[in-house]
């Protein structure tokens, strides 16, 4: 699964190791310890699913016949199910070849637990151990919101449409079918569906026959898939067109609403390129007949897309190409979801977690593979430079009291939800990209092939894949530096003092602690630390850098050359490298020659670093004054959001906000000026990508000659404000600073837009109004029918961005309402985030309430998240501001 929005950058916020033990052998995944939440006396085999839609009154009607394996003499047969109307049950014995035999009963006491999310059916006698056929007769409800089985309502080709799509994972598959609803419950799935004869249907498999269902209606069955997951399963109905191509042996196909099919070429031809790529890379080729990616329109508070096995679904934000609106930065961001997607058909799909605690194997893993096979098809976009950016925003969760290991223990239904996190995607990423860098890509590989041949069609825990890379790599003891970062939180720092040159090579010595943001007492853990350390003008980084692996408390790393030492050399290693005073002078001085990833590493360091006290928070704006004249557009990037992230620091205080934006102008209206509003023929993609996010980071700064700019060329219908690349970034500007006439010129627009693209992104604009009274209106507009089930949660959120105090508080006074319009997987998580970003230390006692009123103990995470950003704000505002004010007051005029 993609979620929803990438985190944003920079949260504010060998030697030395005895060689390894031989790893013990795991024993086979049915004799480990693998937690559940239903009886294990009976398990599912197989799967045949029946139901009638009827969308009009978002109902359907479902048959459910399993075949399942008593596995211990029961009278019980408890599985999951939630909003289910169970009509009926009944059992009947099955030959071991499947055939039925003896006579049917039926259960009389079938008894739901909605806390627990099951469904037990009692028989009178006692069920034999072997194989019987359960045939469950039910109806369920189509929600408004995606989890479940769900409608999404848009304006297509003819009026007023109503497409269904379903969304499982995590625990959402009980919504639509009573099942045995956990990962490592793997089985075949037959699925049939019975829809309008006008309707077109996907599912994760190609259609196996069609045939009528009485009038105006048809049923189609899909063929049988491969054994897997019920959170993988997929079913879409709706007016679609289908565009396709081929990829090896795999039809791939890009699945749209009807009339916008075209749209999806971009992210077909994508898929066609990363398809073949997979399957060298795997060593497996991708299993099913056909891949498709099925866009939907609308939007979710939990994800973006989701890897249904064959069937991949995704929000039309992140799958189609719109040339009215969609900017390069979203063109990019299509094939690197359709890549992450991707991986999953591999790492998820054919191969999948036992449970839910291992969730970040998936997550992490596909978000390492999606970087990785961009990096091979997309060299020019320069991916492996965003994963500083994925780094920064893991280590702002893990540095302080509420993070949690990568790897972490889950029982409840909402605590699985809420794995969805940064440290299960960005960690993971971060230690996935640390881990391969350590053994070797070539030996990385072998084992990760290995262990997808080895673990096909089953499921797997974390150590499976360590043992699978240990073999590929001997001697490297990767089991152990893994377990040290994935089974304990935090983030460790290395120190770096006393470097000396001798001998052609710089040798410094490296002592260990734990960064941490708001426990500067704590008792650092310890992590075997793979460190690379390389001197400035020794070559590139492929000359043999300095490698060792910091244990226990330290240790010392040689480099060739006698240069300015990097420590951290290609910003692999997750960990933040604090160098001694004098090493940092000569870092500040040599910036500009520093390779561009080692750039950002250190600026991202040096601003953390800063921010939590362990040195100046200006030592950072050292390095941005540093940075060369014409820097990578991603270092622009980065200094233009710690930038703006200095100003939004300075809210309330006008004379700093006024000296960062001179500064923020002086800086970066120079870049702006040589690239230009206009996109030139043959500019590089990183240059486009560049111009959206620079003029909305000196908007955010309030620069001056931007933010008139966006004006005019919106007031005068320039073609840039109204179609393209940049037309939601300077709609963006103009609709932070509307008046009130021209709040309801916009609004006039979103009511008539037919497009939902544009529709969606009109709402969410027509709330970011910096204006209080208008931020009210488009709160109350939220709660009506207009905005469209799933715009208003997202108008909820955007009000919140400049408005944090005034969107919490209008959630917890419509609470039931709004969390209504919030799909189940994120609603623990959605009202304390609107809180998140107020600076003001009463919102704290406000959440806490939130939270001791609604949540529960195991479910009050992102309460406490939401806690500690405020009191990371309070306490930047107070400790570390001043050094900042000082460097501002001597440096701008
Ligand atoms: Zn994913």
């Amino acid at each position: 699964m993609r979620l929803r929005t990438a985190v944003s950058l920079a949260a504010l916020a060998l030697a030395a190791l005895s060689a390894p033990a031989a790893a013990a052998p795991l024993p086979p995944l049915d004799q480990r310890q693998i937690p559940t939440q239903l009886p294990r006396t009976v398990r599912p085999l197989e799967y045949r699913l029946d139901v009638a839609t009827d969308a009009q009154n978002l109902r359907f009607t479902g048959t459910a016949v399993i075949d399942i394996e008593v596995l211990q003499p029961t009278n019980t047969v408890t599985l999951n199910a939630v909003d289910l109307d169970i009509k009926e049950v009944a059992l009947s014995g099955l030959t071991r070849e499947g055939a039925p035999s003896g006579a049917s009963t039926t259960s009389r006491d079938i008894r739901l637990d909605a806390a627990n999310q099951t469904a037990s059916f009692h028989f009178k006698t006692p069920l034999a151990l072997g194989r019987h056929r359960l045939t469950i007769r039910y109806t369920g409800k189509i929600y408004t919101q995606a989890a479940g089985f769900f409608a999404l309502d848009y304006e297509g080709v003819g009026g007023r449409k109503r497409a269904l799509f379903t969304q499982f994972e995590a625990p959402d598959a009980r919504r639509f079918f009573p099942s045995w609803d956990e990962p490592r419950f793997r089985t075949p799935y037959t699925l049939s569906v019975t829809v309008p004869a006008g309707d077109d249907v996907v599912g994760n498999m190609p259609a196996a026959s069609t045939r009528s269902a009485g009038p105006g209606l048809k049923t189609v069955t899909f063929q049988r898939t491969p054994p897997m997951s019920s959170y993988l399963l997929f079913l879409g109905v709706g007016e679609f067109d289908r565009i396709t191509t081929r990829a090896a042996n795999t039809e791939i196909g890009v699945v749209a609403r009807r009339g916008s099919g075209e749209q999806g070429r971009w992210a077909l031809t994508s898929s066609a390129r990363i398809l073949p790529y997979y399957n060298q890379y795997f060593g497996t080729p991708f299993p099913l007949p056909k891949l498709d990616n099925v866009a939907g329109p609308g939007s979710s508070q939990f994800f973006g897309a989701m890897e249904n096995w064959g069937a991949i679904f995704s929000f039309e934000g992140a799958l189609l190409v719109d040339p009215a609106i969609s900017s390069e930065a979203s063109r990019q961001a299509i094939f690197e979801v359709a890549a992450h997607e991707m991986a999953h058909q591999w790492f998820g799909d054919l191969v999948t977690m036992a449970w839910w605690d291992d969730l970040w194997l998936n997550e992490g893993f596909a978000s390492w593979m999606a970087t990785k096979a961009t990096q091979a098809l997309h060299p020019e976009w320069q991916p492996e430079l965003g994963r500083i950016g994925g780094r920064e925003g893991a280590m702002g969760q893990d540095s302080v009291a509420t993070t949690h290991p990568i790897v972490q223990h889950l029982t409840t239904v909402e605590q699985i939800s809420q794995a969805f996190d940064s440290i299960t995607y960005e960690k993971g990423e971060a230690v996935i990209t640390m881990l391969e860098d350590y053994v070797g890509s070539d030996a990385w590989r072998r084992g990760v092939q290995d262990y997808i041949r080895a673990h096909k069609y089953s499921n797997t825990q974390t150590d499976d894949l360590w043992a699978a890379v240990e073999r590929a790599a001997p001697g490297k003891p990767v089991t152990a530096i893994a377990h040290d970062f994935t089974l304990q939180p935090g983030v460790p720092l290395i120190r770096v003092e006393g470097a000396r040159c001798a001998g052609g090579r710089t040798v410094a010595t490296l002592s260990q602690a734990e960064f941490t943001r708001d426990r500067p007492n704590k008792a650092p853990l310890r992590w075997r630390v793979p460190v690379i350390a390389a001197t400035l003008g020794a070559g590139p980084r492929a000359a043999a850098p300095g490698r060792t692996v910091v244990a226990g408390g330290g240790g010392t790393v040689s480099a060739p050359g006698c240069g300015t030492l990097v420590v951290n050399s290609g910003q692999t290693g997750y960990y933040r490298t604090l160098y001694a005073p004098p090493l940092l002078a000569r870092l500040k001085t040599d910036y500009a020659r520093l390779p561009t990833v080692d750039q950002l590493g250190l600026l991202a360091d040096t601003w953390g670093l800063g921010l939590a006290g362990y040195q100046s928070a200006a030592d950072a704006l050292d390095l941005v004054d540093a940075a060369p004249a014409n820097p990578n557009p991603r270092l622009v990037t980065s200094v233009s959001g710690i930038l703006r992230q200095i100003y939004r620091a300075y809210e309330g205080d006008p004379r700093h906000q006024a000296l960062v934006t001179r500064y923020a102008t002086a800086k970066l209206s120079p870049v702006l000026a040589s690239i230009g509003w206009t996109a030139r023929p043959e500019e590089p993609a990183t240059v486009a990508v560049l111009r959206a996010q620079l003029i909305a980071d000196l908007a955010g700064v309030r620069d001056p000659g931007v933010i008139a700019e966006a004006n005019r060329l919106f007031a005068t219908g320039s073609p840039l404000a109204t179609g393209g690349p940049l037309r939601g970034t300077i709609t963006s500007i103009v609709a932070q600073n509307l008046d009130a006439a021209g709040w309801d010129r916009l609004r006039a627009a979103a009511q008539a837009e037919k497009n939902p693209l544009v529709r969606s992104q009109l709402y969410r604009q027509l709330a970011s109004a910096r204006d209080e009274a208008l931020a009210r209106r488009a709160l109350d507009l939220a709660l009506t029918s207009e905005p469209g089930a799933t715009n208003s949660a997202a108008m909820i959120s955007s009000v919140a961005a400049a408005h944090p105090d005034l969107a919490f508080d209008f959630a917890i006074r419509h609470r039931e309402e709004v969390e209504a319009r919030v799909d189940v997987s994120s609603r623990s998580r959605f009202v304390p985030q609107l809180g998140a970003g107020s600076s003001d230390p009463a919102m704290i006692a406000r959440i806490e309430e939130y939270a001791t009123k609604y949540l529960t103990p195991q479910s009050r995470r992102p309460a406490d998240q939401a806690i500690a950003a405020i009191r990371d704000r309070v306490r930047v505002r107070e400790t570390r501001l001043p050094d900042i004010s000082r460097w501002l007051e001597a440096r701008v005029r």
